[in-house]
Protein backbone atom coordinates (compact mmCIF):
# COMPACT_ATOMS: atom_id res chain seq x y z
CA UNK A 1 0.00 0.00 0.00
CA UNK A 2 1.33 3.22 -0.76
CA UNK A 3 1.49 5.02 2.41
CA UNK A 4 2.82 2.51 4.66
CA UNK A 5 6.99 3.31 5.56
CA UNK A 6 7.29 -0.98 4.18
CA UNK A 7 5.80 0.40 0.96
CA UNK A 8 7.82 4.10 0.67
CA UNK A 9 10.97 1.60 -1.24
CA UNK A 10 8.24 1.13 -3.95
CA UNK A 11 6.82 2.99 -7.08
CA UNK A 12 3.94 4.91 -5.82
CA UNK A 13 0.87 4.97 -7.82
CA UNK A 14 -0.93 7.90 -8.54
CA UNK A 15 -4.55 7.68 -8.08
CA UNK A 16 -7.52 5.38 -8.63
CA UNK A 17 -10.48 6.39 -10.53
CA UNK A 18 -13.94 5.34 -10.23
CA UNK A 19 -17.64 6.24 -11.41
CA UNK A 20 -20.98 5.23 -11.35
CA UNK A 21 -24.28 6.07 -13.86
CA UNK A 22 -27.86 4.74 -12.98
CA UNK A 23 -31.33 5.83 -11.87
CA UNK A 24 -30.95 8.42 -9.71
CA UNK A 25 -29.71 6.62 -6.02
CA UNK A 26 -27.05 6.93 -4.09
CA UNK A 27 -24.51 6.30 -6.07
CA UNK A 28 -21.69 8.29 -4.04
CA UNK A 29 -22.10 5.00 -1.61
CA UNK A 30 -21.02 2.51 -4.15
CA UNK A 31 -18.27 4.92 -5.38
CA UNK A 32 -16.88 4.99 -2.41
CA UNK A 33 -17.08 1.00 -1.68
CA UNK A 34 -15.28 1.25 -5.29
CA UNK A 35 -12.52 3.40 -3.63
CA UNK A 36 -12.21 1.61 -0.85
CA UNK A 37 -11.39 -1.17 -3.13
CA UNK A 38 -8.58 0.46 -4.92
CA UNK A 39 -7.09 2.19 -1.97
CA UNK A 40 -3.71 0.53 -2.43
CA UNK A 41 -3.34 3.41 -5.49
CA UNK A 42 -3.06 6.47 -3.17
CA UNK A 43 -3.73 7.41 0.39
CA UNK A 44 -2.90 10.41 0.86
CA UNK A 45 -6.95 12.29 -0.11
CA UNK A 46 -10.05 11.05 -1.25
CA UNK A 47 -13.45 12.54 -2.94
CA UNK A 48 -16.63 11.99 -4.91
CA UNK A 49 -18.55 14.14 -6.45
CA UNK A 50 -22.46 13.77 -7.58
CA UNK A 51 -24.01 15.08 -9.95
CA UNK A 52 -27.79 15.93 -9.82
CA UNK A 53 -28.29 16.93 -13.39
CA UNK A 54 -27.03 20.60 -13.99
CA UNK A 55 -25.25 20.44 -10.52
CA UNK A 56 -22.34 18.82 -9.08
CA UNK A 57 -22.10 18.57 -5.16
CA UNK A 58 -18.62 17.19 -4.04
CA UNK A 59 -16.65 16.06 -1.01
CA UNK A 60 -13.48 15.66 -0.22
CA UNK A 61 -10.93 14.72 2.81
CA UNK A 62 -7.31 13.97 3.32
CA UNK A 63 -6.30 10.32 4.28
CA UNK A 64 -7.49 7.10 3.39
CA UNK A 65 -10.80 6.48 2.33
CA UNK A 66 -12.43 6.03 6.16
CA UNK A 67 -10.43 9.49 6.74
CA UNK A 68 -11.39 11.41 4.36
CA UNK A 69 -15.06 10.08 3.49
CA UNK A 70 -15.76 8.76 6.87
CA UNK A 71 -19.51 9.72 5.84
CA UNK A 72 -21.49 11.13 3.15
CA UNK A 73 -23.04 13.47 4.61
CA UNK A 74 -24.17 16.50 2.05
CA UNK A 75 -23.99 14.56 -0.77
CA UNK A 76 -26.99 14.44 -2.58
CA UNK A 77 -28.96 11.06 -4.60
CA UNK A 78 -28.20 11.66 -8.63
CA UNK A 79 -27.72 9.71 -11.64
CA UNK A 80 -23.93 9.92 -11.60
CA UNK A 81 -21.23 9.71 -9.13
CA UNK A 82 -17.50 10.52 -9.71
CA UNK A 83 -14.48 9.17 -6.95
CA UNK A 84 -10.60 9.44 -6.76
CA UNK A 85 -8.28 8.36 -4.20
CA UNK A 86 -4.93 10.00 -4.82
CA UNK A 87 -0.80 9.74 -4.12
CA UNK A 88 0.64 13.06 -4.91
CA UNK A 89 3.25 12.48 -7.80
CA UNK A 90 2.50 16.48 -9.61
CA UNK A 91 1.95 19.86 -7.86
CA UNK A 92 1.72 19.73 -4.39
CA UNK A 93 2.08 16.98 -1.23
CA UNK A 94 -0.60 18.88 0.53
CA UNK A 95 -3.26 16.48 0.04
CA UNK A 96 -6.24 18.41 0.47
CA UNK A 97 -4.95 21.26 -1.75
CA UNK A 98 -4.68 18.32 -4.48
CA UNK A 99 -7.78 16.33 -3.81
CA UNK A 100 -10.13 15.38 -6.72
CA UNK A 101 -12.16 14.91 -8.14
CA UNK A 102 -11.63 17.95 -9.65
CA UNK A 103 -14.83 20.14 -9.65
CA UNK A 104 -15.97 23.28 -11.45
CA UNK A 105 -18.92 24.88 -12.25
CA UNK A 106 -20.23 27.12 -15.22
CA UNK A 107 -20.66 24.82 -16.54
CA UNK A 108 -20.25 22.12 -14.17
CA UNK A 109 -17.19 19.67 -14.73
CA UNK A 110 -16.21 16.48 -12.33
CA UNK A 111 -13.13 15.00 -13.87
CA UNK A 112 -10.84 12.42 -11.46
CA UNK A 113 -7.59 11.88 -13.27
CA UNK A 114 -4.96 8.93 -13.01
CA UNK A 115 -1.25 9.61 -14.24
CA UNK A 116 0.64 12.37 -15.14
CA UNK A 117 0.66 14.60 -18.05
CA UNK A 118 4.32 15.54 -19.53
CA UNK A 119 4.89 18.97 -20.17
CA UNK A 120 1.41 20.63 -18.89
CA UNK A 121 2.32 23.93 -19.76
CA UNK A 122 2.75 23.09 -23.20
CA UNK A 123 -0.79 22.06 -24.15
CA UNK A 124 -2.76 24.03 -26.79
CA UNK A 125 -4.83 26.32 -25.03
CA UNK A 126 -2.50 26.50 -21.77
CA UNK A 127 -1.46 29.27 -22.02
CA UNK A 128 -5.00 31.43 -22.07
CA UNK A 129 -5.42 29.58 -18.33
CA UNK A 130 -4.21 31.99 -15.41
CA UNK A 131 -1.91 30.69 -13.78
CA UNK A 132 -3.43 31.08 -10.86
CA UNK A 133 -6.02 29.06 -11.74
CA UNK A 134 -4.47 25.85 -11.59
CA UNK A 135 -1.72 23.97 -9.61
CA UNK A 136 -2.23 20.36 -10.25
CA UNK A 137 -1.87 19.18 -13.98
CA UNK A 138 -5.49 17.39 -13.30
CA UNK A 139 -6.66 20.97 -12.54
CA UNK A 140 -5.09 22.86 -16.07
CA UNK A 141 -7.37 19.42 -17.57
CA UNK A 142 -10.01 20.53 -16.35
CA UNK A 143 -9.93 23.94 -17.39
CA UNK A 144 -8.93 23.44 -20.79
CA UNK A 145 -12.12 21.27 -21.10
CA UNK A 146 -14.36 23.67 -19.19
CA UNK A 147 -13.08 26.44 -21.81
CA UNK A 148 -13.54 24.48 -24.86
CA UNK A 149 -17.25 23.42 -23.29
CA UNK A 150 -17.68 27.48 -22.64
CA UNK A 151 -16.29 29.33 -25.32
CA UNK A 152 -16.69 27.15 -28.05
CA UNK A 153 -20.25 25.49 -26.98
CA UNK A 154 -19.15 21.99 -27.27
CA UNK A 155 -20.16 19.08 -25.54
CA UNK A 156 -18.51 17.47 -22.88
CA UNK A 157 -17.70 14.11 -25.34
CA UNK A 158 -17.17 17.02 -28.45
CA UNK A 159 -14.81 19.04 -25.64
CA UNK A 160 -12.98 15.89 -24.90
CA UNK A 161 -12.27 14.95 -28.60
CA UNK A 162 -11.03 18.51 -29.08
CA UNK A 163 -8.97 18.62 -25.72
CA UNK A 164 -7.29 15.33 -25.23
CA UNK A 165 -5.08 14.64 -28.62
CA UNK A 166 -3.15 17.70 -27.75
CA UNK A 167 -2.09 16.72 -24.47
CA UNK A 168 1.13 14.70 -24.08
CA UNK A 169 1.34 11.86 -20.90
CA UNK A 170 -0.78 9.09 -18.71
CA UNK A 171 -4.05 10.04 -18.22
CA UNK A 172 -7.05 7.13 -17.48
CA UNK A 173 -10.08 9.70 -16.51
CA UNK A 174 -13.54 9.75 -15.09
CA UNK A 175 -15.79 12.55 -16.13
CA UNK A 176 -19.30 13.96 -15.21
CA UNK A 177 -21.29 17.21 -16.29
CA UNK A 178 -23.82 16.38 -13.70
CA UNK A 179 -25.90 14.10 -16.37
CA UNK A 180 -23.67 12.02 -18.10
CA UNK A 181 -20.37 9.86 -17.14
CA UNK A 182 -17.41 9.28 -19.72
CA UNK A 183 -14.47 7.05 -19.48
CA UNK A 184 -11.02 8.37 -21.02
CA UNK A 185 -7.84 6.21 -21.52
CA UNK A 186 -4.84 8.26 -23.04
CA UNK A 187 -4.29 7.12 -26.88
CA UNK A 188 -1.05 5.10 -25.23
CA UNK A 189 -3.35 3.34 -22.72
CA UNK A 190 -0.29 3.65 -19.88
CA UNK A 191 -3.01 3.35 -17.22
CA UNK A 192 -6.04 0.56 -16.65
CA UNK A 193 -9.73 1.39 -16.87
CA UNK A 194 -12.44 -1.13 -17.36
CA UNK A 195 -16.37 -0.71 -17.50
CA UNK A 196 -19.30 -3.12 -15.70
CA UNK A 197 -22.44 -3.61 -14.68
CA UNK A 198 -24.49 -3.84 -11.83
CA UNK A 199 -27.91 -4.22 -12.81
CA UNK A 200 -29.14 -1.13 -14.76
CA UNK A 201 -26.20 0.65 -13.22
CA UNK A 202 -22.77 1.43 -15.06
CA UNK A 203 -19.75 1.35 -13.66
CA UNK A 204 -15.88 2.56 -14.49
CA UNK A 205 -12.93 1.94 -12.37
CA UNK A 206 -9.14 1.99 -12.45
CA UNK A 207 -9.22 -1.93 -11.61
CA UNK A 208 -11.87 -4.91 -12.34
CA UNK A 209 -11.33 -6.05 -8.68
CA UNK A 210 -13.29 -2.42 -8.14
CA UNK A 211 -16.29 -3.54 -9.93
CA UNK A 212 -15.91 -6.76 -8.56
CA UNK A 213 -16.03 -5.80 -5.12
CA UNK A 214 -19.13 -3.65 -5.41
CA UNK A 215 -20.72 -6.84 -7.16
CA UNK A 216 -20.76 -5.68 -10.63
CA UNK A 217 -19.68 -7.75 -13.45
CA UNK A 218 -16.51 -6.79 -15.48
CA UNK A 219 -17.98 -5.81 -19.36
CA UNK A 220 -14.71 -5.08 -20.88
CA UNK A 221 -11.46 -2.73 -20.32
CA UNK A 222 -11.48 0.49 -22.57
CA UNK A 223 -9.16 0.74 -25.23
CA UNK A 224 -6.31 3.49 -25.28
CA UNK A 225 -7.60 5.99 -26.75
CA UNK A 226 -11.57 5.27 -26.28
CA UNK A 227 -13.54 7.75 -25.15
CA UNK A 228 -17.21 6.05 -23.23
CA UNK A 229 -19.91 8.16 -22.94
CA UNK A 230 -22.80 6.66 -20.72
CA UNK A 231 -26.10 8.01 -19.65
CA UNK A 232 -29.93 8.41 -20.41
CA UNK A 233 -29.77 7.22 -24.27
CA UNK A 234 -27.21 4.28 -23.24
CA UNK A 235 -23.54 3.98 -23.90
CA UNK A 236 -20.97 5.65 -26.95
CA UNK A 237 -17.89 4.44 -27.52
CA UNK A 238 -15.48 6.72 -29.85
CA UNK A 239 -11.93 7.37 -30.52
CA UNK A 240 -9.28 10.16 -30.02
CA UNK A 241 -7.60 11.24 -33.29
CA UNK A 242 -4.27 10.50 -32.58
CA UNK A 243 -1.91 9.34 -35.29
CA UNK A 244 0.94 6.93 -34.78
CA UNK A 245 0.48 6.43 -30.93
CA UNK A 246 1.90 3.48 -30.11
CA UNK A 247 0.46 1.29 -27.13
CA UNK A 248 2.19 0.93 -23.81
CA UNK A 249 0.51 -0.25 -21.23
CA UNK A 250 2.36 0.13 -17.88
CA UNK A 251 3.96 -3.01 -17.20
CA UNK A 252 4.46 -2.58 -13.53
CA UNK A 253 0.89 -2.52 -13.17
CA UNK A 254 1.75 -6.68 -13.03
CA UNK A 255 4.47 -6.62 -10.91
CA UNK A 256 3.27 -4.39 -8.32
CA UNK A 257 0.43 -2.03 -8.44
CA UNK A 258 -2.65 -3.26 -9.40
CA UNK A 259 -4.35 -6.14 -7.27
CA UNK A 260 -3.94 -9.64 -7.53
CA UNK A 261 -7.55 -10.16 -8.26
CA UNK A 262 -7.73 -7.48 -11.13
CA UNK A 263 -7.76 -8.40 -14.81
CA UNK A 264 -5.69 -6.24 -16.98
CA UNK A 265 -5.78 -6.82 -20.58
CA UNK A 266 -8.08 -9.43 -19.37
CA UNK A 267 -5.21 -11.30 -18.16
CA UNK A 268 -4.83 -11.90 -14.41
CA UNK A 269 -2.49 -10.10 -12.41
CA UNK A 270 -2.04 -13.00 -10.08
CA UNK A 271 -1.49 -15.03 -12.74
CA UNK A 272 1.19 -13.03 -14.02
CA UNK A 273 3.37 -13.00 -11.16
CA UNK A 274 3.08 -16.49 -10.14
CA UNK A 275 4.75 -17.39 -13.42
CA UNK A 276 7.20 -14.31 -12.79
CA UNK A 277 8.09 -15.74 -9.67
CA UNK A 278 8.43 -19.33 -11.62
CA UNK A 279 10.72 -17.76 -14.39
CA UNK A 280 12.87 -16.40 -11.28
CA UNK A 281 13.47 -20.00 -9.76
CA UNK A 282 14.64 -20.72 -13.59
CA UNK A 283 16.68 -18.37 -14.23
CA UNK A 284 18.13 -17.76 -10.36
CA UNK A 285 18.02 -21.01 -8.07
CA UNK A 286 19.63 -21.22 -4.85
CA UNK A 287 21.57 -23.74 -4.68
CA UNK A 288 23.69 -26.05 -2.19
CA UNK A 289 22.33 -26.95 1.43
CA UNK A 290 20.63 -27.09 3.45
CA UNK A 291 17.83 -26.30 1.12
CA UNK A 292 16.69 -22.59 1.34
CA UNK A 293 13.16 -21.63 2.80
CA UNK A 294 11.10 -18.80 0.76
CA UNK A 295 10.12 -15.39 2.67
CA UNK A 296 8.43 -12.81 0.73
CA UNK A 297 8.36 -9.73 1.37
CA UNK A 298 4.77 -8.56 2.51
CA UNK A 299 2.22 -8.11 0.73
CA UNK A 300 2.53 -7.76 -2.74
CA UNK A 301 5.76 -10.55 -3.21
CA UNK A 302 3.51 -13.23 -2.23
CA UNK A 303 2.35 -14.32 -5.07
CA UNK A 304 5.52 -14.59 -6.70
CA UNK A 305 7.08 -16.14 -3.68
CA UNK A 306 4.12 -18.90 -4.06
CA UNK A 307 5.34 -19.18 -8.27
CA UNK A 308 8.96 -19.32 -6.72
CA UNK A 309 8.69 -22.26 -4.04
CA UNK A 310 6.56 -24.15 -6.45
CA UNK A 311 9.45 -24.04 -9.63
CA UNK A 312 12.16 -24.64 -7.02
CA UNK A 313 9.88 -27.32 -4.38
CA UNK A 314 10.68 -25.58 -1.59
CA UNK A 315 8.81 -24.27 1.44
CA UNK A 316 7.28 -20.77 1.87
CA UNK A 317 7.35 -20.16 5.74
CA UNK A 318 6.39 -16.67 7.08
CA UNK A 319 9.27 -15.57 7.94
CA UNK A 320 8.11 -11.95 8.16
CA UNK A 321 5.02 -10.33 9.67
CA UNK A 322 3.44 -7.30 9.03
CA UNK A 323 0.80 -6.71 12.06
CA UNK A 324 -0.24 -3.23 11.42
CA UNK A 325 -0.79 -0.95 9.19
CA UNK A 326 -0.83 2.88 9.23
CA UNK A 327 2.21 4.88 9.51
CA UNK A 328 2.10 7.36 6.22
CA UNK A 329 5.61 7.50 4.65
CA UNK A 330 5.43 10.88 4.32
CA UNK A 331 6.46 10.83 7.92
CA UNK A 332 9.32 9.46 7.22
CA UNK A 333 11.28 10.86 4.34
CA UNK A 334 14.91 10.94 5.57
CA UNK A 335 16.78 7.47 5.22
CA UNK A 336 16.94 6.67 9.08
CA UNK A 337 13.53 7.70 9.93
CA UNK A 338 12.49 4.94 7.26
CA UNK A 339 14.92 2.16 8.42
CA UNK A 340 13.03 2.75 12.44
CA UNK A 341 9.06 2.85 10.24
CA UNK A 342 10.28 -0.72 8.91
CA UNK A 343 11.16 -2.00 12.02
CA UNK A 344 7.93 -0.91 13.55
CA UNK A 345 5.92 -2.45 10.75
CA UNK A 346 7.48 -5.93 10.15
CA UNK A 347 8.50 -8.11 12.34
CA UNK A 348 10.95 -11.32 11.62
CA UNK A 349 10.26 -14.42 12.87
CA UNK A 350 12.76 -16.55 14.49
CA UNK A 351 11.01 -19.74 14.64
CA UNK A 352 10.63 -19.89 10.67
CA UNK A 353 14.66 -18.55 9.38
CA UNK A 354 16.95 -19.43 12.37
CA UNK A 355 19.22 -21.70 11.38
CA UNK A 356 17.87 -21.45 8.00
CA UNK A 357 19.09 -20.32 4.74
CA UNK A 358 16.57 -17.76 3.38
CA UNK A 359 15.92 -16.87 -0.44
CA UNK A 360 13.80 -13.74 -0.11
CA UNK A 361 11.30 -12.41 -2.43
CA UNK A 362 10.36 -9.17 -3.45
CA UNK A 363 8.33 -7.79 -6.32
CA UNK A 364 10.78 -4.94 -6.99
CA UNK A 365 13.41 -2.93 -5.97
CA UNK A 366 13.54 0.83 -6.06
CA UNK A 367 15.65 2.87 -3.11
CA UNK A 368 16.32 -0.35 -1.34
CA UNK A 369 15.82 1.10 1.92
CA UNK A 370 13.76 -1.56 2.94
CA UNK A 371 15.50 -4.26 2.12
CA UNK A 372 18.57 -3.54 3.38
CA UNK A 373 16.72 -3.19 6.31
CA UNK A 374 15.05 -6.69 6.09
CA UNK A 375 17.63 -8.52 5.19
CA UNK A 376 19.40 -7.54 8.67
CA UNK A 377 16.37 -7.85 10.52
CA UNK A 378 16.32 -12.15 9.23
CA UNK A 379 19.85 -12.08 10.08
CA UNK A 380 19.26 -10.81 12.99
CA UNK A 381 16.30 -13.58 13.73
CA UNK A 382 19.18 -16.43 12.91
CA UNK A 383 19.16 -16.56 9.23
CA UNK A 384 22.32 -18.44 7.93
CA UNK A 385 22.28 -16.73 4.45
CA UNK A 386 20.00 -14.06 2.81
CA UNK A 387 19.81 -14.13 -0.89
CA UNK A 388 17.37 -11.83 -2.75
CA UNK A 389 15.02 -12.74 -5.63
CA UNK A 390 13.51 -9.90 -7.24
CA UNK A 391 10.82 -10.51 -9.85
CA UNK A 392 11.26 -7.72 -12.15
CA UNK A 393 14.36 -6.24 -13.63
CA UNK A 394 16.72 -3.28 -11.54
CA UNK A 395 14.38 -0.14 -12.21
CA UNK A 396 16.79 2.85 -13.38
CA UNK A 397 14.69 5.01 -14.74
CA UNK A 398 11.79 7.36 -13.69
CA UNK A 399 8.50 7.16 -14.63
CA UNK A 400 6.76 10.25 -16.14
CA UNK A 401 3.45 8.47 -16.30
CA UNK A 402 1.56 8.41 -12.79
CA UNK A 403 4.84 6.86 -11.00
CA UNK A 404 6.42 8.27 -8.21
CA UNK A 405 10.06 6.43 -7.35
CA UNK A 406 11.66 9.43 -5.40
CA UNK A 407 14.47 11.72 -6.93
CA UNK A 408 16.31 9.78 -9.45
CA UNK A 409 19.37 9.81 -7.61
CA UNK A 410 17.71 7.22 -4.89
CA UNK A 411 17.06 4.72 -7.48
CA UNK A 412 19.57 2.09 -6.24
CA UNK A 413 19.58 -0.18 -8.95
CA UNK A 414 20.54 3.05 -11.56
CA UNK A 415 23.90 3.92 -9.83
CA UNK A 416 25.25 0.19 -8.29
CA UNK A 417 27.09 -3.08 -9.95
CA UNK A 418 25.55 -6.27 -9.05
CA UNK A 419 28.07 -6.93 -6.30
CA UNK A 420 27.80 -3.49 -5.06
CA UNK A 421 23.88 -3.94 -5.04
CA UNK A 422 24.25 -7.34 -2.42
CA UNK A 423 26.77 -5.70 -0.43
CA UNK A 424 24.92 -2.70 -0.05
CA UNK A 425 21.58 -4.29 0.62
CA UNK A 426 23.62 -6.99 3.29
CA UNK A 427 22.60 -10.09 1.04
CA UNK A 428 24.78 -13.08 -0.18
CA UNK A 429 23.20 -12.55 -3.28
CA UNK A 430 20.87 -10.58 -5.46
CA UNK A 431 19.55 -11.59 -8.39
CA UNK A 432 16.30 -9.86 -11.12
CA UNK A 433 14.34 -11.34 -13.17
CA UNK A 434 14.97 -10.16 -16.94
CA UNK A 435 12.52 -8.02 -18.65
CA UNK A 436 12.45 -10.51 -21.68
CA UNK A 437 11.24 -13.20 -18.74
CA UNK A 438 8.93 -10.55 -17.24
CA UNK A 439 7.18 -9.77 -20.53
CA UNK A 440 6.54 -13.53 -20.85
CA UNK A 441 5.10 -13.94 -17.58
CA UNK A 442 2.71 -10.85 -18.08
CA UNK A 443 1.64 -12.31 -21.41
CA UNK A 444 0.25 -10.52 -24.53
CA UNK A 445 1.76 -8.45 -27.27
CA UNK A 446 5.38 -7.89 -26.31
CA UNK A 447 5.04 -4.53 -28.11
CA UNK A 448 2.18 -2.85 -26.37
CA UNK A 449 3.84 -2.36 -22.89
CA UNK A 450 5.77 0.53 -21.35
CA UNK A 451 8.94 -0.37 -20.26
CA UNK A 452 10.57 3.06 -19.84
CA UNK A 453 11.85 2.67 -15.96
CA UNK A 454 13.24 -0.50 -17.14
CA UNK A 455 14.99 0.19 -20.11
CA UNK A 456 14.86 4.09 -20.85
CA UNK A 457 12.98 3.94 -23.81
CA UNK A 458 10.39 6.07 -23.37
CA UNK A 459 7.29 6.10 -25.92
CA UNK A 460 6.37 9.64 -25.93
CA UNK A 461 8.57 12.75 -25.44
CA UNK A 462 10.48 13.10 -22.04
CA UNK A 463 9.91 16.28 -19.80
CA UNK A 464 11.96 19.26 -20.57
CA UNK A 465 15.07 19.09 -18.88
CA UNK A 466 14.60 15.30 -17.75
CA UNK A 467 17.73 14.07 -16.39
CA UNK A 468 20.16 11.85 -18.83
CA UNK A 469 20.79 8.26 -18.52
CA UNK A 470 22.39 6.83 -15.38
CA UNK A 471 25.56 6.61 -15.45
CA UNK A 472 26.37 2.54 -15.01
CA UNK A 473 23.01 1.99 -17.02
CA UNK A 474 25.67 0.83 -20.11
CA UNK A 475 27.78 -1.04 -17.71
CA UNK A 476 25.45 -3.21 -16.75
CA UNK A 477 23.11 -6.19 -18.10
CA UNK A 478 19.59 -5.58 -17.40
CA UNK A 479 19.71 -8.84 -14.86
CA UNK A 480 22.31 -10.67 -13.49
CA UNK A 481 23.32 -12.02 -10.29
CA UNK A 482 25.97 -11.19 -8.06
CA UNK A 483 27.23 -14.07 -5.22
S1 LIG B 1 7.85 4.05 -16.77
FE1 LIG B 1 7.54 2.13 -15.61
S2 LIG B 1 6.10 2.68 -13.97
FE2 LIG B 1 5.99 4.32 -15.52
S3 LIG B 1 4.31 3.74 -16.92
FE3 LIG B 1 6.20 2.93 -17.80
S4 LIG B 1 6.36 0.81 -16.98
FE4 LIG B 1 4.88 1.92 -15.72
Amino acid sequence: MNGDPVDADKPREACGVAGVWGPAGHHAAVVREMLVALQHRGQESAGIAVGTGDALVARHGAGTVAEALPDLEGLPLGPVAVGHVRYATHGTRDALAGAQPVVLDRPPLALAHNGTLVDPHTAPGADAVEPGEWFTDSELLTRLLLAARAEKGLDTAAALHAVLPGLKGAYALVVSDGHRLYGVRDPHGFRPLAVGRRGDTWLLASETAAITAVGGDVVRELEPGEVLSIGPQGTASSRLEVPDAKTAACLFEYVYFARADSHLSGRSVYQARFRAGQALADHAPVDGSPRPVVVATPETARVAADGYAERAGLTVVQGLLRPGQGGRSFLARDQEARHHAVRRKLSPVPAAVAGRRVVLVDDSLVRGTTMRTVARMLRDAGALEVHLRVASPPYRWPCFYGIDTGRPEELLAARLSMTELAGQLDCDSVAFLSLDRLLEAAGGDRSGYCTACLTGRYPTATPAGAFPAPACATALASQGTAE
